[in-house]
């Protein structure tokens, strides 16, 4: 009975547009030991929600998030691949965001599917159940668990890896007061003697013991990271605004992956490549409007212009400038900060013979 309605659940999953799907039990996740180490180096900078006393406990016993969980159901559903989009060529500074954010802010896509299937499983167990949806929204080590459900492994990159989808998809879990089959977990390691995202990281960050340190981060440094950026770290950013996809795009596992994308994530227009100068002159309502449905928001209007200040200084342009002294007035003092910043690095570029 739980094999054939484990079966005819993935079916449904895959109707939703999850064309990954696993099950896993709620036992402690193999890696949380590791996880533990990490919060203790501090390499989770500003991340203080992580190190939280509960939430460390549910991530180390998903029961503590729902006592009557019996499975975890785990999902997966691919967006864009990380290929680079060249620019438009009108020759206007360009960012780069990274491939996750370009089309809808799964946050408002995926709530709804998972919804959906609860209702179907309710439909095919006999009534309601116990459970917990999530999206990347709460304290379980998702990776670990999507392993253990079978859907691939931790490459070097800290990224989930599929065989067959790379690892440009986006987890989901729900936590079922349901006996289902468990999948074996995915026990290969295939990234080999290979090391080209540890090459390609242009901060380092990549660590030998197969985590990374936040703190050097663009991923971090551009979204979650509320304050400065480092000024060391600022030439690493180059063009990107939000986020960074280098890691992944140079993992030889996403060559092949499939290029159909859900059409939830399709890119936006504009969206992959934003215009810096334009960026750097959103004002709040324009900034609110252009990124309502977008992950972009995450990084607030001031995350996001401190940013495109960064990427303007480093396209190194001297139409750069305008916009940069522009924004070195602005209301909020760490977009004015790197504005100020930036306009210093066009003028010492400009000097330079
Ligand atoms: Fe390095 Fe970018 Fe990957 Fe972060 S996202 S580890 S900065 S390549
Ligand atoms: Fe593994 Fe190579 Fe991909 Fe890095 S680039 S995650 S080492 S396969």
């Amino acid at each position: 009975m739980s094999a054939e309605l484990t079966r005819v659940i993935k079916e449904e999953a895959r109707r939703l547009g999850f064309p990954l799907a696993g099950v896993t039990t709620p036992e402690p996740p193999p890696h949380w030991p590791a996880y533990e180490n990490w919060l203790a180096m501090g390499r989770h900078a500003s991340m203080n929600y992580l190190a939280d006393e509960r939430a460390r406990a549910c991530r180390r016993d998903p029961r503590r998030l729902l006592p009557e969980c019996r499975s975890i159901l785990v999902l997966g559903i691919p967006y864009a691949p990380p290929q680079t989009i060249p620019p438009p060529e009108d020759g206007t500074p360009r960012g780069r965001v990274a491939s996750y954010a370009w089309g809808q802010d799964y946050h408002l896509v995926l709530p709804e599917r998972l919804r959906a299937l609860v209702a179907f499983i309710e439909a095919h167990s006999g009534g309601p159940l116990p459970h917990r949806l999530y999206t990347d929204t709460g304290p379980l080590l998702e990776r670990d668990l999507a392993q253990r459900a079978g859907l691939g492994w931790i490459g070097k990159n800290t990224c989930l890896i599929h065989p067959r989808f790379g690892s440009t998809f986006f987890l989901a879990e729900i936590l079922l007061g349901l006996d289902l089959e468990p999948d074996p977990p995915f026990e290969a390691d295939r990234c080999g003697t290979c090391r080209r995202c540890i090459e390609a990281c242009p901060t380092g960050c990549i660590l030998p013991d197969r985590s990374l340190d936040a703190r050097a981060c663009l991923s971090y440094l551009t979204i979650e990271n509320k304050g400065e950026i480092p000024p060391e770290l600022r030439p690493a950013l180059g063009e990107w605004v939000f986020g960074c996809d280098i890691c992944q795009a140079v993992c030889p596992w996403n060559r092949f992956a499939p290029l159909e994308v859900d059409p939830a994530f399709a890119p936006h227009p504009g969206r992959p490549r934003p215009d810096l100068i334009a960026a750097l002159r959103l004002d709040p309502s324009a900034f609110r409007r252009q990124f309502a449905d977008s992950p972009v928001q995450r990084a607030r209007r001031r995350g996001y212009l401190r940013n495109a200040a960064v990427a303007l200084a480093n396209s190194g342009r001297p139409e750069a400038a305008a916009a940069l002294a522009q924004a070195s007035q602005d209301a909020d003092p760490l977009v004015r900060a790197h504005a100020a910043w930036g306009l210093e690095q066009i003028s010492k570029a400009q000097k330079r013979p």
